[in-house]
């Protein structure tokens, strides 16, 4: 018998049209109506001008590793049979952070400044995941 694997509630607010959005195949970005400043994770107000409006623009789906670790030892028993596996931070092009999955590359070859682009991952009908792969250019 194998340990459930840790999800998001994909339904949760304020992030549920992020997760919404991925399930339809698209990665929608937060972003501040007022100022324009886009912010992830989602939150109710705006961190620069305090504004409650906001407005969920298509992100392109490419930016760059920013960090990476690989994790060796599984945090959780759900992930055992998974190790060794890269966690990194993608720097979205819109300037925000996501922290994701590459596919399709060994961990001896995740590298700082890799550009990379969304690889949406469907789980099953209620969540979808913002994964990346190495861009091709
Ligand atoms: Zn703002």
């Amino acid at each position: 018998m194998s340990a459930p694997f840790p999800r998001p509630d994909p339904a949760s607010e304020p992030d549920a049209r992020f997760w919404s959005s991925l399930a339809a195949g698209e990665l929608r970005i937060q972003r501040c109506a007022s100022c324009l400043t886009f912010r992830h994770p989602p939150r109710p107000v705006c961190a620069v001008c305090g504004a409650t409006a906001d407005e969920w623009p298509v992100a392109a789906g490419t930016g760059e590793v920013w960090s990476y670790t690989v994790v060796y030892r599984p945090t959780l028993p759900a992930f055992s049979d998974r190790t060794p596996y890269g966690a990194v931070v993608v720097r979205l092009d819109e300037g925000v952070f996501l922290v994701s999955n590459l596919v399709d590359c060994p961990v001896d070859e995740l590298a700082v400044g890799t550009r990379v682009e969304l690889a949406i991952t469907i789980v099953d009908d209620d969540l979808a995941l913002p994964l990346f792969r190495r861009a091709l250019i």
